[in-house]
């Protein structure tokens, strides 16, 4: 059967991420999450101390990029894949409010983006993948046979990222985290960039009343119909 490219992009906690790995997992796909890239890159910077709340080194970010390698790797533990920087396991590192707050800034980079957007062609050269971000639709595969725009509340997105944090233990407040959403929407929205927009061909999924079994519904049979297509 051919193997297609399915492209996510949405606002930050908008769901993309559950509904691209079960969609990945149905089909046996490759899910890579691609704001990941992006933590993973912001936590080496926080690292390396090269951003803080008044600076931000560009151009040591810049000349570093070549040592940043990022991977993932599949976790049945935990049915899930697993981000690494440098061999190390950051998946829970790069999910805390430090790095959450950073790394839109970071994201800001043009020569960041290149890196990851080369990054992620390579990762995608066979098709068979999931991928979900800000900019997977209208940048990194423009020519994905499926783009899917999601959204939902900026409360029901702030209430999803809260619960989620608490579950992993960790000490969260509400209005912080919502805060963060509310700013970090507005930067990648506005940035020259790669801003957050939905691509022209994307089909718009607003879940804020929808269970994910919900959503899966509704996409299968727009992926049933892509796979019967040409
Ligand atoms: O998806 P997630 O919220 O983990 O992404 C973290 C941040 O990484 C986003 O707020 C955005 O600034 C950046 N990002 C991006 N392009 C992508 C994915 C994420 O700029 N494709």
């Amino acid at each position: 059967m051919k193997k297609i490219i399915i492209a996510i992009d949405g606002y930050s906690s908008s769901g993309k991420s559950s509904f691209a790995r079960a969609i990945a997992r149905e089909m046996n796909y490759i899910y890579i999450d691609s704001g990941a890239m992006y933590r993973a890159v912001t936590l080496y910077c926080l690292r390396k101390g090269y951003v803080g709340n008044d600076f931000l080194k560009t151009a040591d970010i810049i000349s570093d990029l070549r040592e940043i390698n990022i991977g993932f790797a599949y976790n049945p533990d935990i049915s899930g894949y697993e981000t690494f920087l440098n061999s190390e396991n950051v998946e829970t590192q790069i999910r805390g409010v430090e790095v959450s707050s950073y790394v839109s800034r970071i994201s800001l980079i043009p020569e960041v983006r290149s890196r990851m957007v080369e990054l992620q062609r390579e990762i995608g050269r066979e098709r068979g993948i999931v991928m979900d971000g800000r900019d997977i639709g209208t940048v990194v595969f423009p020519d994905a046979e499926l783009k899917i725009f999601m959204t939902a509340s900026v409360e029901i997105r702030a209430k999803r990222r809260y619960d989620e944090l608490k579950g992993k233990n960790m000490d969260v407040d509400f209005e912080t985290i919502k805060n963060n959403i509310i700013v970090r929407d507005i930067t990648d929205e506005n940035r020259d960039i790669s801003p957050l927009r939905r691509a022209d061909d994307a089909i718009v999924l607003d879940n804020s009343r929808m269970t994910i079994t919900e959503q899966l519904r509704w996409i299968r049979e727009i992926i049933k119909n892509k796979l019967n297509e040409g």
